[in-house]
């Protein structure tokens, strides 16, 4: 079952930068120790619309000293303190964006975050394509870890109740496990990292081999950059997944700054 991410932009094509839209906090909700949901509104999200599942924003923060970021200009420099992050649900008529940020500790987003409250501003660039969910296929598996349960939340959301779908999610500590909901037949298996990220992937490791086998699931893989590829390693070598299975994709990566938003391992 072949399954492809969104086509990326050929090298030789003019890459049309969308302009920023300067959007400001309206709500801060605590999910968990770690995860906060934070809802951006303002006039400039007029137009914004996400077509797929686990699609992709940038927001530009603050720098030091800043109460509100420079508003990139069109052909200016790119913003210096700019993330990827997941748009969770997008509500058109109230002009709203929900984002569920990890508090994972260092890093100008995850400060951000803990801090964050109503009034402050931000720049959103985006979206940016996501997983070309393949609705034919009657079993899917999700696995990864808490950056991306806002992606695996938009992709529980569009599944149609007859299809039957896993997911394996890796947290900091069981204090972050939380209801997950979906149309389809779910099944979700929360499993404990620790607070030590480089043992990033291994309690997934480890409950996939439980787990198994997954005959020809669709499988949407995204977590630590060297995780990803480890995992996916796991799937094709030694749980019979074929490649073409598995959309893998590294969503931040050990002791790097500002990890890229287009990895999908095709290194590896
Ligand atoms: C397509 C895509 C969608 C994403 N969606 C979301 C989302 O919806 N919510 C979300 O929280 N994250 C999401 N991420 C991950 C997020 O972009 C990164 O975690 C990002 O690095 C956070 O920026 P920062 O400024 O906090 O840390 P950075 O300045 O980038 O990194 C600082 C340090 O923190 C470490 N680090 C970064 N992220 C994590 C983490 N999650 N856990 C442990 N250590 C980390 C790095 O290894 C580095 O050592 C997504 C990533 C991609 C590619």
């Amino acid at each position: 079952m072949p399954q492809t991410a969104a086509a990326p932009t050929p090298d030789n094509a003019p890459r049309k930068r969308r302009p920023p839209r300067r959007v400001q906090v309206s709500r801060v909700q605590v999910l968990s120790p770690a995860m906060r949901r934070i809802t951006f509104t303002g006039a400039e999200l007029e137009g914004f619309a996400v077509n797929d599942p686990a699609s992709y924003m940038k927001l530009i923060f603050p720098e030091p000293g800043q109460t509100e970021p420079t508003r990139p200009l069109p052909d200016g420099p790119r913003a210096k303190t700019m993330r990827t992050y997941t748009p969770l649900a997008v509500r058109p008529e109230a002009q709203e964006v929900d984002v569920d940020f990890v508090l994972h500790g260092e890093g100008p987003a995850s400060t951000w975050a803990a801090q964050a409250h109503i009034g402050q501003v931000l720049f959103l660039m985006g979206p940016g394509p996501g997983y070309a969910l393949p609705l034919q296929a009657t079993a899917h598996l999700l696995v990864g870890d808490d950056s991306a349960l806002p992606a695996f939340e938009t992709i529980l959301a569009r599944l149609p109740a007859t299809a039957r779908v896993r997911v394996l999610v890796e947290v900091t500590s069981a204090a972050e496990q939380r209801t997950l909901a979906s149309p389809a037949q779910l099944d979700v298996q929360w499993v404990v990292r620790g607070p030590d990220n480089h043992r990033a992937g291994q309690a997934l490791e480890a409950a996939l081999r439980q787990a198994g086998p997954f005959a020809d699931d669709a499988i949407y893989l995204a977590c630590e950059a060297g995780a990803m590829r480890r995992l996916r390693q796991l799937l094709t070598d030694e749980l019979g997944v074929v490649r073409s299975q598995i959309v893998g994709r590294g969503y931040w990566k050990l002791s790097t700054v500002n990890h890229p938003d287009h990895d999908y391992g095709d290194d590896a």
